[in-house]
């Protein structure tokens, strides 16, 4: 983990990295709790298919994910999710949609600091392959059958386990 070197409260030099979870100023007392934060997944099924997107950027630049993303503040799971696959995939799916399936732990590493999510997924079964336009987050859009899936091309930990999962248990 890359080290902050200064207090944010103070300007202290030196931070200890307590618990494996907070930062703490010795000077101020000053503690900043590096939390995991939400983030949503959809698996978007139509037959035998599911969606899966490319990633544009880093992490796992050019490996397969689902579409989805992280909460924003004040966010329900299900309004963040829709929010997503509209931005990503110019779809409108209302919130009511979402049938929960899991949830998984996952690291992001992002500009040498290493964050921590917690990912809860979604399914949504189509009847026909909407017309999709991606946004500018996505690289391109892959429907694939659950059969022919290469879970070792999906790049972030709990994407794998929530493809490997929903292809053991719902397809
Ligand atoms: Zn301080």
């Amino acid at each position: 983990m890359k080290q902050f070197n200064f207090c944010p409260h103070c300007g202290n030099e030196g931070l200890d990295w307590r618990e494996g979870k907070q930062w703490f100023c010795n000077n101020c007392e000053f503690t900043y709790y590096h939390n995991s934060a939400a983030a949503v997944g959809a698996v978007l099924s139509c037959q035998d298919e599911i969606l899966l997107t490319v990633r544009k950027h880093n992490p796992c630049q050019g490996k397969l994910d689902l579409p989805g993303g992280f909460v924003d503040y004040h966010e329900s799971l299900e309004v963040a999710l829709s929010r997503e696959i509209r931005e990503e995939l110019n779809l409108l799916v209302s919130t009511q949609s979402w049938r929960y399936l899991f949830s998984y732990g996952n690291r992001y590493p992002y500009a040498d600091i290493q964050y921590y999510t917690t990912d809860s997924f979604f399914h949504l079964q189509l009847e026909d392959k909407p017309e999709i336009v991606v946004g500018d987050d996505v690289a391109e859009i892959r429907w694939m059958k659950t059969n022919q899936i290469a879970l070792e091309d999906i790049g972030l930990d709990s994407v794998r386990n929530a493809v490997e999962h929903f292809i053991k248990t719902d397809s």
